[in-house]
């Protein structure tokens, strides 16, 4: 039996992604939709054969625990939202996959952990990243020394944000402007890629004054991590510069390698550099092409069937939400931040 889910928001992601990637899952069918929109939420019903008892709105969502049918309930909101719904979820004895960022305080991601534990339901959140196969591959090389020691890892996430009204830019529901929003690509894929905890940030914010886009957020964060490992990180985030999504590892014995784009849905390009007798050989290495989407739902259905703690749990939420705070902080006082070395992460690593 498939793993039913429930969509709870059915704006662009759920749209435009989430849905249509049901095609492509073995263990992952949706069966309900939450929406503020019900209209809207019949059309979509429609052309996904999900009952029209099954639609809810955000008022009467509660009312999901009665239905057998929902295993999983997937948060596809504003980023503000993520607690309530994760911690209503949890109330319904649904199990939860969030999307990113996982909230917007520390504490409220330590509220959806503690109310999915207190359920006995899992909670994932959705860092489709960690379960791509470029991706994967890459944190192999890193991991295994293939190039040697990575010792520099340069990260980018930009892209030009739009219409000034929208809830990206506001902070009460964004929590941040590009920092958390895709600046966390670069964060979460660094510590993905290394499988250790930054130990220091150091950080800068600029806004261009008087863009109307920025008055609540930021527009631009360059950031750097530092690893107990000895490796450095050095990331840059913007809602102000035309996109580009990308990665490169620096290792020590002549190579370099990564994703150029990185962070798109479709279309990751690998890059390798290495020198050999004395000329530099690029090589664009491929993988097939998986919807991220798909295999992040698989992932989480499989430990819904086996009880299985996900490999992007709440912690992992939480953990990069303790560094995003450490970089907004850094940013403010212009000064090095120490991280507390936090104990049982390496579990998932
Ligand atoms: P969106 O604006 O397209 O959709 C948001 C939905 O929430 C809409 O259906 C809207 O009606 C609903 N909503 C309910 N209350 C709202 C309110 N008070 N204000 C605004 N909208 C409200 O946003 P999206 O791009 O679909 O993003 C949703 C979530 O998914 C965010 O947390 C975002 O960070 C995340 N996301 C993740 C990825 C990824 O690659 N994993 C990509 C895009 C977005």
């Amino acid at each position: 039996k498939r793993i039913g889910y429930a969509i709870v928001g059915l704006g662009h992601l759920s749209l435009a992604q989430i849905l249509p990637a049901f095609g492509s899952c073995k263990y992952s069918k949706p069966v309900a939709l939450v929406s503020g929109d019900a209209a809207k939420a019949q059309t979509v019903a429609a052309q996904y054969g999900i009952p029209v008892k099954n639609i809810y709105n955000y008022q009467n969502f509660d009312e999901i625990k009665n239905n057998p049918e929902v295993d999983v309930v997937y948060i596809v909101l504003p980023n503000s939202m993520h607690a309530e719904f994760t911690i209503r979820a949890a109330k319904a004895g649904k199990h939860v996959l969030c999307e990113k960022p996982m909230a917007t305080s520390v504490k409220d991601c330590e509220r959806m952990i503690e109310a999915c534990k207190t359920a006995g339901k899992q909670l994932m959140i959705a860092y489709r990243i960690q379960y791509e196969p470029h991706h994967k591959l890459v944190k192999d090389w890193v991991r295994n020394k293939e190039y040697g020691k990575v010792r520099l890892i340069e990260a980018f996430n930009a892209q030009n944000i739009g219409d000034p009204t929208q809830w990206r830019l506001k902070k009460s529901l964004s929590g941040g402007g590009s920092l958390p929003d895709i600046g966390l690509y670069c964060l979460n894929t660094a510590r993905y890629l290394i499988g250790e905890e930054p130990v220091s940030v150091l950080a800068t914010i600029y806004s261009t004054p008087n863009d109307p886009r920025f008055k609540e957020v930021e527009e631009t964060v360059m950031f750097q991590m530092h690893f107990p490992n000895g490796t450095q990180v050095n990331s840059t985030t913007s809602y102000g510069v035309h996109e580009s999504r990308r990665y490169r590892c620096y290792a020590d014995k002549g190579g370099w390698f990564g994703l150029d784009p990185a962070f798109p849905y479709k279309g990751l390009k690998m890059e390798v550099s290495q020198a050999r007798d004395a000329i530099e050989w690029k090589s664009n290495p491929s993988l097939e092409e998986k919807d991220q989407f798909a295999l992040e739902m698989d992932h989480m259905s499989q430990c819904v069937r086996n009880n299985k703690k996900p490999f992007t749990p709440g912690e992992e939420g939480l953990q990069d939400q303790r560094i995003m705070d450490a970089i907004y902080e850094s940013a403010h006082t212009g000064k090095i931040v120490k991280l507390e070395t936090i104990k049982g992460l390496d579990i998932f690593r």
